[in-house]
């Protein structure tokens, strides 16, 4: 028998597609999709309640290059002009879950945040603290103290590596401050990328978002609002991995380019974005 569903606890999801290693199962109940066994794979990426995270994209992190630069500058202002445009104000404090190698949290600092960040891999925390210092802490986000609360928490490609995501939007709330405003995105189970590995099978270990062992959760609008809509008013949308706001920072070289492409590990298409600000307790 499967597992309940991670998200809403449905015991009537329905198999998709079978891996040689696991199950992929959809929950018709709020849209998650989820491996059953959970591949697990040792990393200084993966901890008891996460899977880990591609190398390749790892080490994108790690490599900065002056086009990647200009870029993070330019998403860190316009999402700095869309969170003062829901908080009400241009001072807040901001909390990175799962954050890069410090380049974003860089930028937004010059732009006066309080920028936070925490990431497990020991690997992206030395190269961060070297940019930004202790504005980024090693941390198992299950794991470490929730010693205050943020006005922005955010979190970018990182549902699609969690286990336990209910326990995850309860701690993202814990950390939410009144009127705060949460902001993330997954890979998207509709994209374009995702749909043509759904129709033909290019990679064994992929079927639409799921990449095995890096991906093994994909969520749809529906299962985002099932997680986070208690908490957040939140709207949910398609976003281009170029968008100059909401995009990802993808300008890789050559190599990792291809090793990238190769691995299936950026979507090269769309993600599925959220934005949504704390609704206020009755
Ligand atoms: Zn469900």
């Amino acid at each position: 028998m499967t597992e309940s569903c991670r998200v809403c606890k449905s015991d009537h999801a329905v198999a998709k597609h079978a891996f040689a290693a696991t199950t992929l199962y959809r929950c018709p109940a709020c849209g998650l999709w989820f491996c059953d066994p959970v591949v697990r794979v040792e990393s200084p990426s993966s901890g008891p309640s996460s899977i880990l995270t591609d190398d390749g994209y790892s080490d994108m992190l790690l490599r900065g290059t002056p086009t990647q630069a200009k870029r993070y500058a330019t998403l860190a202002l316009r999402r700095y002009q869309s969170y003062c445009k829901i908080l009400g104000r241009s001072t807040f404090s901001m909390f990175e879950i799962g954050c890069g190698a410090g380049e974003l949290g860089a930028e937004f600092m010059k732009l006066g945040v309080d920028y936070h960040g925490m990431n497990i891999d020991t690997r992206i925390v030395e190269s961060g603290q070297r940019r930004i210092g202790n504005r980024i802490r090693q941390e198992d986000f299950f794991q470490m103290e929730i010693d205050r609360q943020y006005d922005v928490i955010c979190f970018h490609q990182v549902l699609e590596h969690i286990t336990e995501p209910r326990l995850f939007a309860e701690r993202v709330t814990e950390c939410s401050g009144q009127g705060g405003a949460v902001h993330g995105d997954v890979p998207s189970m509709t994209g374009l990328s995702a749909l043509l590995h759904r129709i033909v099978p290019l990679n064994q270990r992929r079927f639409g978002a799921i990449i095995l062992p890096h991906h093994q959760f994909a969520y749809e609008p529906k299962t985002i609002q099932h997680l986070l809509g208690r908490a957040f008013r939140l709207k949910t949308f398609d976003v281009k991995i170029d968008d100059p706001t909401w995009g990802q920072v993808n300008e890789l070289s050559c190599a990792i380019w291809a090793y990238s492409a190769i691995s299936g590990v950026l979507n090269a298409g769309t993600n599925l974005a959220f934005i949504g600000k704390r609704m206020e307790l009755q």
